[in-house]
């Protein structure tokens, strides 16, 4: 048994593992590791604490998949939740649909007995605050209360289109302004599955949606080949559906090390400089795993059954 996940997954590393010694599945293990994560106010990237969009909204993606049947569930711009995670696995096991988002994933939450919790921290409303006094020095702060002004805000101040290109310079190498955690797991039973949680592109364009919650681009998993997971900008992945080609390229027969290099190849061929802070982990169904990344000093973090503490992995650049 197995359990890897992207740097900020460490914390729920030991939790994921124990849901499979417990006697649970690759899904529970990958659920119960992004539900520590999204609990932790620290992480601005993931449930609590996350940061918001322009309009100050905290509002969450997630996908899970469960290896064995290729079932998936994603729900998208969630608001007012902070286990974006678990409600994607309600609509995996429930259906018929497989991706909700906005106000019907705030409704189906509701429908399974999922209780509202606003995700949006003090410090991370007062980093939003901070970000629009940055750009725009003579804002009167007190317009930022009402949403309806927020609204007039984004073309006032010009954060619509002609914004994108500052939001794309921003979203470089070294930005704080993305961030997701990726959790890949196989069970005693050899069956894998994937969990992706994120608050997105922070500051971003309303209604903007990135690959976490698009299932085959942020994540896949099939147990007959493994599983693969991105972070970064979602973009990019989201044009070349990464996560499904690596699977796709382990079963032409490639080794899961020239699978993801031959996948992350694909990114660097859209000539985007986006693709520099992408990052992806992947696991074939033998056990084995492997992370790259464009963007420097990245690693990924692992725990088998056989260990008793997480241990970190480099994650060089694919060439
Ligand atoms: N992949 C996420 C998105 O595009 C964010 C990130 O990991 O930077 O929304």
């Amino acid at each position: 048994m197995i359990v890897l996940a992207s740097r900020n997954g460490r914390i729920g590393l030991q939790a994921a593992m124990q849901a499979m010694t417990n006697g649970g599945s690759a899904v529970d293990a990958v659920e119960a590791g992004t539900r520590v994560v999204e609990r932790n106010p620290e992480d601005p990237t993931v449930g609590l604490g996350g940061l918001p969009n322009i309009l100050g909204e905290v509002r969450l993606d997630a996908a899970i998949m469960d290896g064995r049947s290729l079932r998936g569930g994603a729900v998208g711009s969630v608001r007012r939740h902070v286990h974006a995670i678990t409600l994607a696995r309600h609509l995996m096991e429930r259906g018929p649909h497989v991706f909700v988002v906005g106000d019907g994933a705030e409704r189906l939450a509701a429908e399974v007995g999922l209780s509202e919790e606003e995700p949006l921290t003090e410090r991370a409303a007062a980093a939003w605050r901070r970000r629009l006094l940055e750009r725009f020095p003579d804002l009167d702060l007190d317009r930022l209360a009402q949403r309806d002004d927020l609204l007039r805000l984004v073309d006032d101040l010009q954060l619509s289109m002609a914004g994108w290109e500052e939001m794309k310079r921003e979203a470089g190498p070294g930005s704080t302004t993305h961030g997701t955690v990726n959790f890949l797991a196989q069970d005693g039973d050899g069956n894998v599955a994937s969990a992706v949680s994120t608050s997105g592109w922070a500051w971003g364009y309303p209604g903007r949606l990135g690959d976490s919650p698009v299932l085959g681009c942020g994540s896949y998993a099939d147990s007959r080949w493994g599983a693969a997971a991105s972070t970064g900008t979602g973009e990019v992945v989201l044009r070349m559906s990464t996560a499904r080609s690596i699977l796709l390229y382990l079963k032409t027969g490639m080794k899961l090390d020239a699978a993801v290099r031959e996948a992350m190849a694909d990114l660097r061929a859209l000539d985007d400089p986006l693709v520099e802070h992408i990052a992806v982990i992947a696991l074939d169904r033998g056990g084995e795993h492997v992370g790259y990344a464009y963007r420097p000093d990245e690693r990924y973090v692992y725990m088998t059954d056989a260990m008793s503490r997480p241990a970190e992995a480099q994650m060089p650049a694919p060439g």
